[in-house]
């Protein structure tokens, strides 16, 4: 049968081990990238292609890209977009040159925001949380989708380079407007080669890895180019706090989004899905699971930077020396620390926006 990652679903994989075999991943190997941020350290990056090219850039100083998008289709970003900076800030650090673009004509097309008004929201929201997130804003480039007519124009060029059936292989359908998105995808992911040539890495959810298929097929096929295949780094997702999918704005009372009242977001937190057990004495006595618990993938993901205090925190729940309400407490805390340093944050970003590197058109 063949094997579908929807970049436009909902669902979460029940097993990454899975996932790497059924789509041919590289698992990701952590001893490859030197000085490993959290998220590689604790096995929520997992896999990626072509993983030792960007591994050996790193090792000897060579050039190399690091590129994600912005869809500004609304004034909300999730945890999934923390992530995603997170793994761009470890790669800018280590030498890459970054791109941001906003993708603006997809979000026109796919939701009809207005060019204007995604502009809008990409100044005043998107691009000032990124930085407060942790994005280096000296050493990042940014362009707007629309006035990239390199882009537009590859798009128009590797629309050629794959069949509609093909296309349906790695999508699942094929539609007009996922197809325009995809192609467009592709030249965004290829653009910084034309200024130069050097391999790039895109971190992103697994879902998004039909793009970078894609993407990969099609420099395969554009011999007289000479662009580098582009590698990739995938992280496992935010689980939604009732564990069922992955945190999406669909079902807003699992979701926690960025920048979410801090009330709010703590009344989730008390509402998640943990690993406790049925009673407080059974918990004692035999401990809980924090492997199934929602709450701890919140620490281990977004909340607790040390990893010290992450161990304590799931030795104490194994051997039940700490009971759920403690827990969340712990999270509460962390949740309103945070989301008062994003919004500051963001509030200090909005004042750098006119030193942001927009790349110049003619
Ligand atoms: Fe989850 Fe904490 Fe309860 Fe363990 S003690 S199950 S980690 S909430």
């Amino acid at each position: 049968m063949v094997k579908i990652m929807d970049p436009y679903g909902a669902e979460l994989p029940e097993d990454y081990a899975k996932v790497i075999k059924d789509f041919g991943l590289e698992e990701f190997d952590v001893d490859d990238f030197p000085h490993p941020n959290c998220l590689m350290r604790r096995g929520v990056v997992f896999a990626g292609r072509d993983l030792k090219m960007i591994s050996r850039c790193i090792k000897e100083k060579k050039p190399f890209y690091v590129l994600s998008g912005i869809m500004p289709t609304n004034d909300k970003i999730h945890f999934g977009n923390k992530q995603v900076v997170e793994n761009i800030r470890y790669f800018q650090d280590r030498g890459a040159k970054a791109y941001i673009l906003v993708a603006d004509l997809e979000a026109a097309a796919a939701r009809g925001v207005s060019l204007e008004e995604g502009r809008r929201r990409a100044l005043e929201f998107h691009i000032p949380a990124y930085l407060a997130l942790g994005l280096d804003l000296k050493k990042t480039v940014f362009y707007f989708q629309s006035e990239n007519r390199d882009v537009v124009h590859m798009a128009y060029e590797f629309a050629k380079k794959i069949t509609l059936n093909e296309f349906k292989a790695i999508y699942g359908s094929a539609d007009p407007g996922r197809i325009m998105s995809a192609v467009t995808q592709v030249g965004d992911i290829l653009y910084p080669q034309l200024e130069e040539r050097m391999p790039g890495i895109i971190p992103v959810g697994i879902d998004q890895d039909p793009h970078i298929r894609l993407t990969r097929d099609i420099v395969d096929r554009t011999k007289d180019r000479k662009f580098f295949r582009p590698s990739s780094l995938y992280h496992k997702y935010t689980p939604s706090l009732d564990g069922s999918l992955k945190m999406s704005k669909s079902k807003p009372e699992s979701c926690i989004v960025l920048p979410e009242d801090v009330k709010s977001a703590q009344k989730k937190l008390r509402r998640a899905l943990t690993g406790g057990r049925e009673t407080v004495d059974v918990q004692k006595k035999i401990g809980g699971e924090p492997e199934k618990c929602m709450v701890f993938e919140m620490h281990k993901q977004h909340l607790i930077e040390d990893d010290k205090e992450l161990k304590s925190i799931y030795d104490k729940c194994k051997s039940g020396a700490i009971m759920c309400g403690e827990c969340k407490d712990i999270a509460c805390n962390r949740m309103e620390k945070f989301m008062k340093e994003f919004e500051q944050g963001i509030v200090k970003a909005r004042k750098q926006v006119d030193r942001l590197n927009f790349v110049k058109f003619a």
